[in-house]
């Protein structure tokens, strides 16, 4: 090899993962950053990227590798992408590699010059859906403001807030049809596409002759590097996926909206716990290209920068076609008899709400955000609970296969003839979940066509779709549901949404809590009165133990700015996101002590820094799973960068800590954690 050269690839090596940066190997072709590559790691051979850093001074003694193979019949990664992964890498504090390898798919990491042009070939089998030339409906006057308004805005972020029925979608419809029409690529993020068929169903009559791809993790791996490389060459004119998206590289880009902006599935919760969103942001200003955040509930981050001013504020109050939003009743529990209050989840007004439902023929909704038969089952002879001996969690009762089965670690046994520890054989379910709500529904309501919507029943591949499409249909009268049910979905025929029990979320330890319950409340009322001739005699029934609680007030009038100002106070007081910031040191081992053992010596080793507190380790809320003890530090600064540079001095040492600590398991850092 003559005139080689020296190049700075990143390799995904979860052994090596104090290795944050790129590793130097020999080339004889300097191919340009951004290019695949095969390169020796130890004794294998891995997929690696050129990247644009300049490759470090081997240490004296050590002999550099070569570079095995290039993919240089790919147009390298553009350097926007290659400076979003490098961020994204740094912010959240894990290695380039490790997230630059994680962005592309997996398939494409595997190929030589030979398969990729077999695959490329293929990808002219990719074709714009076709269709009928579509139809556009004038703008209400709202819309057509807020698109103004987000013309005028540039690249500065736009928060599109509005409410639910409100047509946000037909903004965004408008704002990929100004992109395109400027010859730009558009990139649209929802949080689960698979409850979104619908959104690719509009894209598609709108756009019959643009190429259309999505990608999200129901893709098949083929599918998944087909989608991509259209992106990537700039044949793909709107890509929609879900969060892994926003990696995706476009030539040409033009738009990125974030639908929903406020879901917490943007938060990647394993690897680099990154947020689609923020990034989405950053790499809209990284790559002058506007950012869409569109919702009827932002979250008080987003709401926080458009107050300041950060982001254009889009307002569209109004549903459309006039139809005003549903009057939001409370049940109180308090008022109940006794019985009912305790033991059923529906109480004698629900039921009446839902009687007079079915005889008007119109649909209901039935929210509970729990699932199975019953969370515990429970002797009552001598107070067993059916625990999970791997977890401190209940095992939930599920009756459909007289199952026990705990949702965290997921062992499951059949239910007992009889208490194990008395051999008693009266044991029963406390409190309920969705299965057992439907149960209790059918009793209550003889003929009422049921349906029931978790992650249960939609396990199987088009289950999901069956059940969405049956009561689209109007063949179900009542759907019971979770959390699943509420968002996004374009129901005509519901006038009544029902929350059975939401109170715990009101006294969580986690500051959060309300702000996702009150977004959740706002998007399952939300589902009520959507055809407007109906909206008018639309209601949401919630049923509580505290009508009075300032959340509910605010429900009550569908007054998100009065619930996020009211926030966003409490937050300032108590030195909260978004007036601070923080990251979680979460640490996992075979016994608490262990576990926190690790955290102290690593909260040893921060010292101190301007600004920035280290709190003492606590054991996780849910502390153990699957046998596994876990705990957790907060650090907590009040500026981002006095905390990112913290993070990057002090954990790097971390690394080190493992060989006086056996029992750890693993650790983990989570910067801007959603639950705390
Ligand atoms: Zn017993
Ligand atoms: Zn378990």
């Amino acid at each position: 090899m003559s005139q080689a050269c020296t190049l700075a690839v990143v390799v995904d090596a979860p052994q090596h993962s104090a290795l944050r940066e790129a590793l130097s190997y020999l080339s004889d072709t300097a191919w340009p950053a951004g290019t695949l590559v095969q390169v020796p790691l130890g004794r294998r051979m891995v997929c690696g990227i050129v990247w644009p850093a300049a490759a470090g001074d081997p240490e004296p003694g050590v002999e550099l590798r070569p570079v095995a193979a290039a993919l240089d019949t790919l147009a390298p990664l553009p350097p926007h992408w290659c400076e979003l992964v490098s961020f994204a890498a740094s912010y959240y504090q894990r290695s380039v590699g490790e997230v630059a390898l994680g962005a592309v798919p997996p398939e494409l990491r595997r190929l030589d010059n030979k398969q990729l042009a077999l695959r490329l070939k293929r990808l002219g089998r990719l074709a714009p859906p076709g269709g009928a030339a579509p139809v556009w409906p004038d703008p209400t006057p709202e819309q057509a403001v807020a698109l103004q308004a987000w013309r005028e805005a540039g690249t500065q972020p736009a928060l599109l807030f509005g409410s639910t029925g409100s047509g946000k979608t037909e903004v965004y419809l408008r704002a990929v049809a100004d992109t395109l029409a400027a010859g730009r690529q558009a990139l649209v993020l929802v949080p689960e596409i698979n409850l979104t068929p619908q959104l690719e169903q509009r894209f598609a009559e709108r756009f019959p002759d643009r190429l259309i791809v999505s990608l999200h993790s129901g893709l098949t791996p083929a599918q998944r590097l087909r989608h991509w490389l259209a992106a990537h060459l700039g044949q793909a004119d709107i890509v929609l996926g879900t969060r892994m998206a926003v990696f995706t590289p476009l030539p040409r880009p033009g738009l990125i909206v974030v639908d929903e902006e406020h879901d917490p599935s943007y938060k990647s919760q394993e690897g680099a716990r990154y947020s689609a969103r923020d990034l989405a942001v950053y790499r809209g200003r990284l790559e002058q290209c506007p950012v869409l955040l569109a919702s009827a509930t932002p979250s008080l981050e987003s709401w926080h920068q458009a107050e300041r001013g950060r982001y254009v504020r889009l307002v569209m109050p109004t549903r459309i076609g006039g139809g005003v939003l549903p009057t939001v009743k409370f049940i109180d529990l308090n008022h109940v008899p006794r019985a009912a209050a305790h033991h059923e989840a529906l109480t004698p007004p629900l039921l009446a709400a839902l009687g007079q439902r079915l005889e008007r023929g119109e649909q209901s909704l039935v929210l509970l955000n729990r699932r199975g038969y019953a969370p515990v089952l429970h002797c009552l002879e001598c107070g067993w609970k059916s625990g999970c001996p791997h977890c401190s969690a209940w095992r939930v009762f599920h009756r459909a296969d007289r199952s026990l089965r705990c949702h965290h670690c997921g062992y499951t046994e059949r239910v007992p003839r009889a208490c194990p520890d008395c051999g008693n054989a009266d044991i029963r379910p406390v409190g309920r979940g969705t299965e057992r709500l439907e149960e209790q529904l059918a009793e209550a309501l003889p003929g009422a066509r049921l349906a029931r919507i978790d992650a249960d029943t939609t396990r199987a591949k088009g289950a999901l779709e069956a059940e969405l499409g049956r009561m689209h249909a109007g063949e179900v009268d009542i759907l019971v549901g979770t959390q699943m049910v509420a968002k996004g979905h374009d129901f005509r025929g519901v006038t009544l949404v029902a929350v059975v029990n939401p109170d715990t979320a009101l006294f969580s330890s986690d500051f959060r809590a309300g702000e996702r319950l009150f977004a959740l409340l706002m998007q399952a009322a939300g589902r009520a009165g959507r055809d407007a001739a109906q909206a008018a005699r639309s209601e949401v029934l919630v049923q509580t133990w505290h009508p009075a609680h300032p959340l509910y007030q605010a429900l009550r009038t569908h007054d998100y700015e009065a619930f996020a100002a009211s926030q966003l106070a409490e937050r300032a007081m108590a030195g909260l996101p978004p007036h601070a910031h923080l990251a979680l040191v979460r640490a996992e081992a075979r016994t608490q002590e262990e576990a926190q053992a690790w955290l102290r010596a690593a909260s040893d080793l921060a010292g101190s820094a301007e600004g920035v507190t280290v709190y003492p380790p606590v054991p996780m809320s849910l502390q153990r799973v699957a046998n596994i003890e876990r705990a957790q530090m907060l650090v907590e600064a009040a500026a981002r960068p006095a905390l990112q540079r913290f993070l990057a001095a002090w954990l790097p040492e971390l690394h080190g800590l493992r060989g006086e600590h056996r029992g750890l398991v693993r650790w983990a850092v989570d910067v801007d954690p959603l639950a705390i």
